[in-house]
């Protein structure tokens, strides 16, 4: 693509940065912007700005928030001795849209994936076992896709928890198998949350 400026590149390889965004949409993206009024879009470099500078991870459960506990884990109403277990943001959304799920969240920020060069060390795991080893938690609902990363991190999260002799459940299989928990309709996953099962019937003794 032959472009008449150099910012213009430089913006269309901005935008072409970001998940699923090519070249084209980027290109158009960039000169819905150049008809768009100036202060429209300083407002929208504002927000930019400040969604990077201002917002942080929950230092209890890795989720998005404004302060250093996230608004889920400073409700004194919510149950925080049960932890629903979740590759990411998107899951906590998902199950909290349910409307029947009352505990906390630990968000582990991505799911064991050799493939991907994703380790356990990778991912928010040694604070969930800190957590557990303090008593602070009765149970470990483990609500990960049912993929083979989701069935890997499940087993690893399994064997490293088992010491402490915490409950640990997983959802019920209304989550279709190799689903995305994300793509689950609300009505499946809040049934599959209030009927989870303890995750040793899964394993082959
Ligand atoms: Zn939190």
């Amino acid at each position: 693509m032959q472009l008449p400026s150099k910012v213009l590149d430089e913006a269309i390889e901005a935008f072409a940065q970001l998940p699923g965004i090519g070249r084209k949409s980027a290109l158009r993206m960039v000169l819905h912007l150049l008809k768009t009024s100036p202060e429209r879009v300083e407002q929208f470099g504002e927000v930019l700005i400040r969604l990077r500078k201002e917002l942080r991870y929950c230092q209890n459960c890795h989720n998005i928030s404004g302060e250093a506990l996230c608004s889920i884990c400073s409700d004194q109403k919510r149950d925080a001795s049960l932890v629903c277990v979740v590759e990411d943001i998107r899951d906590v959304m998902a199950i909290e849209n349910t409307l029947q799920y009352k505990g906390h969240y630990h968000v582990l920020g991505g799911l064991i994936s050799p493939m991907d060069g994703i380790g356990p060390s990778q991912l928010n795991i040694d604070s969930l076992c800190e957590k557990t080893g303090r008593g602070e938690v009765a149970e470990v609902i483990a609500a990960l896709s049912t993929t083979m990363e989701g069935d890997t991190t499940l087993f690893y999260l399994y064997k490293k928890l088992k010491p402490f002799d915490v409950k640990m459940s997983t959802l019920a299989r209304g989550v279709a198998i190799g689903g995305a928990l994300e793509y689950a309709d609300e009505v499946t996953l809040g049934r599959s949350i209030i009927n989870r099962v303890p995750y040793d019937n899964h394993l082959v003794k």
